[in-house]
């Protein structure tokens, strides 16, 4: 089973699927996580990846579409995934209609996360990440446990280069320009639910779980 969350960036899709891999089981695939990751490793991936995310650009669809083929394709893989900023562009939907019809799968559900625009940028502003191990927090929901160390390794949690709020803005307007197109494309399939996500981490944990059964 796939769901795919979906939505603009900032509006907590990432929060949401590592809840729902904590307490229903559900693998997340992150493309944002492993290309960070692919950075952290300096990996000739994440040298020539950053230069892209740094901007607030796409990175290339073929270098995400391998991304998700690798873990789709991976005979040891859990049945249930969800895809969190995947895919991005109308090329990366259709190659994921292919690589899942390859493996006898299909997409079970697309969720849409709505929140305005202006809440988003001051969410993504208050998001810090750690540079070490890749969590994430947010300075007001759910902030590092003194407010200042990585919960998990210890490390000082950082703003992430693209959440600045000149870049903010500039993958707000790649959102809409080269990602809503795709509410149309799953709205067609009958699959896609609109859910708002504004509130509590926890509320919208509630309100996204009826629409999301154990894996
Ligand atoms: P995210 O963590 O999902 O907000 O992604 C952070 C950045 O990684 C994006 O702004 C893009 O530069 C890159 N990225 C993540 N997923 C994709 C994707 N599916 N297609 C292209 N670029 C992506």
């Amino acid at each position: 089973m796939i769901i795919i969350l979906f939505g603009a960036p900032g509006v907590g899709k990432g929060t949401q699927a590592k809840l729902l891999q904590e307490r229903r089981n559900w693998f997340h695939l992150s493309t944002g996580d492993l290309l960070r990751a692919a950075i952290r490793d300096q990996t000739p991936l994440g040298k020539s990846a950053k230069t892209y995310m740094d901007k607030g650009e796409l990175v290339p669809d073929d270098v995400v579409i391998g991304l998700v083929e690798e873990k789709i394709a991976d005979k040891s893989a859990p049945e249930g995934f969800i895809l969190d900023g995947f895919p991005r562009t109308q090329a990366q939907a259709r190659a994921l209609d292919d690589m899942l019809a390859a493996h006898g799968k299909s997409i079970s559900s697309v969720i849409n996360l709505i929140v305005p625009e202006n809440m988003i940028v001051h969410r993504i502003t208050q998001r810090r990440v750690c540079p070490s191990c890749g969590a994430s927090y947010n300075l007001e929901a759910n902030p590092p446990k003194n407010g200042i160390n990585c919960d998990a390794c210890g490390t000082v949690v950082t703003l992430r280069e693209d959440d600045r709020e000149e870049t903010i803005r500039k993958r707000l307007k790649v959102y809409e320009d080269k990602t809503a197109p795709l509410i149309s494309y799953y709205t067609m399939t009958g699959k896609l639910t609109d859910l708002d996500a504004v509130g509590e981490i926890e509320d919208i944990y509630k309100r996204l779980g009826n629409h999301v059964p154990r894996a």
